[in-house]
């Protein structure tokens, strides 16, 4: 008999209860009961959705993440955070410097925030210094334990196992993470105890770091700790997810466990290998439902290879989502406003249990036994093969006509930057800003009002137009060289194109955690993606008419508006995005032929779509680089393009970086001293580079000093003609009170520099 289990559930609630809860505590609104309240009962939620299934997942659930959940278990907290012993004020002041009550000297530095493998989820990195120790403070995993098992459900806990925990984790001084296992392998022995003291007898343990390229150092570290693990009381389920074993297949195999979970989704052509590789006597776990995606799964084609492989190994096969469904909304039955016929399509965690549901009967009863729900599910996924909302003709005949030579500029960057000089009579160190300005108050509302329909398209338009123009007039009084209209019709930079955009859908609660308390709702990518009309052009084109400044139009890129929606996936990633390329291309030549001049296309998300594994990157690089080149290379050679990218890593991409050949990109790293400028200099990198000056994250002022210091710093690894001089990053989660000085400050520093050169 195929069990059935689930290995994680999104825990922010179908409402985002637990935000509000959180935040609300965080503000001093409410008291700790009130949180821990919420928190329950968003707990009990999950565990009712999953009552159907054999074992449910346990311990998952986090009031902020769980990793910084290990971190707190095995005593792994830095001191900085520990003031006092309130546990919760601990957590949180970890979590995000602060606690409630705490006083301005209480504020700490929290820990650093990075992506959980290649999801948008963002983890709190474990510290590790020489002076690591770890000691175990189990009772929070072990209630939530005790919780289900009350309920009388068959809980089984999930804990990051060992060597993901040290990989995930940053050495803080020369320590080698490795070198803490042996400190740490007995704390997970107590775990393992006190867990298996609850009643129970399997203990979901994932480590995803095996889909990683692993040295071998690492790989040895594998078998001990397993062997150590191996005399615990319970039976160890190894679950890795995200990809592919690869060379880590015959290691993952062999370890001394009970069984192993694999991702059936993205290493469907790992199954055969697993069932051979994988002892007959231990439990294999088949990730058959995809936990990265909102598209129902198609359940026959699944039973198709599912039964010969449960047919070989009874009831030692298990079936699950490939993954966590952490990284899928909650439920797809609060949906009402969607099309009926796109919903008809979806399935989110809950349902997504519901399907494997079916999968399950159908592996133990047969497909007779669930041939109606079968039977819907051929009607929704064949719907959705042959709708016309998903099929445009017109896109696929443009992109059958694009040329190579659409995706290259007619001269070279050194003849473009000719004209650029003579055209554009700009400074040394040209100042300018990354594009949104602050999101007040009252530009939110305005767009509330507007989605409501309480404000006629007249009353929003004129009143936008207005916050623009005084957005230019603040740009003008403060010097800055090149302008921006400052954002304030955007919502959001995905959102934002998505809603122009044919073959884009919105969910109205389809919220996924992307860290603590916030959430992202990504659009969901369904068809083929055109663009019925100009997007950005009247604003931006109101915006140059208040200016005899150059003004800067403002795009988001392919790339990132790929990677934070949910992608169809009846085509290969790359289609779409070339779609998406081909989309704003439209909107840039529109923008040149309205008389702009600069245009910025951010791709603030192009690292984040890296493949987990370095020999995949090159395939993705090129594809995401053309898509930007598709989109970016439509314009004459007067015309200057800009991009940006917010994070400073570019050691490892920076040949694509410059294979996307925009005149201008402007990227982070204030935070780093411009150290990471070294990657571009290394390079020889041509074009020109905005490195930020300062962090737009921090609501203090930055000094004329301190950037006057970071511009010589980059002047000293790249030429000073090639520099331009922005904050880091886009300024709408600013203040105005903030922003004037800072950039104020900014444009003084341009001139000093000036003055020097
Ligand atoms: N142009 C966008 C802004 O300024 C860029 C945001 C981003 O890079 N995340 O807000
Ligand atoms: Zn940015």
């Amino acid at each position: 008999m195929t069990v059935i289990h689930n290995l994680g559930f999104p825990r922010i609630g179908p409402r985002r209860e637990l935000k509000f809860a959180l935040e609300n505590y965080w503000k001093g609104n409410t008291e700790r009961e009130e949180l821990v309240e919420t928190a329950q009962a968003c707990f009990d939620d999950n565990l009712s959705r999953q009552a159907n299934l054999d074992l449910q997942a346990v311990g998952d659930f986090s009031l902020y993440d769980q990793v910084l959940d290990h971190i707190v278990m095995f005593g792994n907290i830095p001191a900085r955070c520990k003031a006092g012993d309130d546990e919760l004020h601990q957590y949180f002041r970890l979590a995000r410097g602060r606690a409630p009550g705490d006083e301005n000297e209480q504020h700490v530095a929290a820990g650093e925030m990075t992506k959980w493998f290649d999801t948008n989820y963002h983890y709190i990195v474990p510290e590790f210094t020489n002076e690591t120790t770890f000691t175990l403070n189990d009772k929070a995993l072990i209630k939530q334990i005790h919780r289900a098992r009350g309920q009388g459900l068959d809980a089984k806990p999930v804990i990051i196992g060992p060597l993901t925990y040290l990989w995930l984790g940053k050495a803080k001084d020369d320590i080698n993470p490795l070198s803490l296992l042996e400190k740490l392998l007995p704390a997970y022995l107590e775990l393992l105890r006190n867990i298996s003291r609850c009643g129970v007898q399997w203990v979901q343990i994932d480590e995803p770091a095996l889909v990683t390229d692993l040295s071998a150092q690492w790989q040895q570290a594998y078998h001990v700790a397993y062997q150590a693990l191996s005399h615990s009381p319970v039976k160890l389920l190894l679950t890795t997810y995200f990809g592919a074993l690869e060379d880590n297949l015959e290691l993952a195999t062999q370890l001394p466990v009970e069984g192993l979970h694999i991702d059936a989704v993205r290493a469907r052509h790992e199954v055969e290998a697993v069932v051979k590789q994988l002892s007959p006597k231990k439990v294999l776990s088949l990730g058959v439902i995809d936990g990265r995606n909102i598209w129902k799964s198609d359940l026959t084609a699944t039973l198709d290879w599912l039964e010969p492989v449960a047919a070989k190994r009874g009831n030692l096969l298990w079936i699950a989502p490939s993954c966590s469904l952490l990284h899928v909304p909650v439920d797809l039955d609060s949906e009402s406003r969607i099309d009926p016929e796109i919903k008809s399509w979806l399935s989110f965690a809950t349902q997504k249990l519901q399907e494997l549901d079916v999968l399950g009967k159908a592996l133990r009863e047969g497909r007779e036994a669930v041939a109606k729900q079968l039977a819907k599910n051929n009607a929704a996924l064949l719907s959705r093969r042959v709708s016309a909302r998903v099929h445009n003709d017109t896109v696929r005949q443009a992109i059958a006509a694009i040329k190579p030579e659409d995706l290259t500029r007619t001269s070279s960057f050194a003849a473009r930057n000719r004209l650029h000089k003579a055209h554009l009579q700009l400074p040394l160190y040209p100042t300018t800003t990354i594009g949104s300005f602050p999101q007040t108050g009252e530009i939110r509302r305005l767009r509330r009002e507007r989605k409501a329909n309480n404000l006629s398209d007249f009353h929003y338009n004129t009143a936008i137009r207005e916050v623009i123009a005084d957005c230019i007039k603040e740009q003008e009084n403060l010097g800055l060289d090149v302008l921006v209209h400052g954002e304030a019709e955007r919502n959001d930079m995905v959102e934002y194109f998505g809603e122009q955009l044919e073959g884009f859908a919105f969910t109205q609660f389809g919220w996924v955690q992307s860290y603590g308390s916030r959430c992202v709702k990504p659009p969901i990518i369904y068809g083929d993606v055109r663009r019925p009309k100009p997007m950005t052009v009247e604003w931006v084109n109101f915006a140059q008419s208040c200016t005899t400044k150059p003004l800067k139009g403002m795009l988001t890129g392919p790339v990132t508006i790929l990677n934070w929606s949910f992608v169809r996936d009846d085509q290969p990633r790359w289609q779409t995005c070339q779609q998406i390329g081909l989309a704003i291309r439209d909107e840039v030549i529109d923008l040149e032929k309205a008389g702009i001049r600069m245009i910025q296309i951010d791709e603030a998300a192009l690292r984040e779509g890296l493949p987990l594994r370095k020999s995949e990157w090159h395939k993705y690089l090129d594809w995401a680089v053309d898509a930007f080149r598709l989109c970016a290379n439509a314009v004459y050679d007067t015309t200057q393009i800009h991009t940006h990218m917010c994070y400073s890593e570019f050691n490892d991409i920076i040949e694509s970086i410059a294979r996307l050949d925009a005149d201008v990109i402007s990227i982070e790293t204030s935070r780093s001293d411009m150290a990471l400028l070294d990657a571009f200099n290394d390079f020889e990198y041509p074009n020109q580079i905005g490195p930020g000056v300062y962090d737009i994250h921090s609501p203090n002022t930055p000094s004329i000093e301190s950037m006057v210091y970071l511009l010589n710093q980059a002047a000293s690894k790249l030429p000073a003609q090639n520099l331009w001089v922005n904050p880091d990053c886009g300024l709408k989660t600013r203040q105005w009170e903030e922003v004037k000085p800072a950039l104020k400050n900014m444009v003084e520093a341009a001139k000093a520099l000036r003055a020097k050169a």
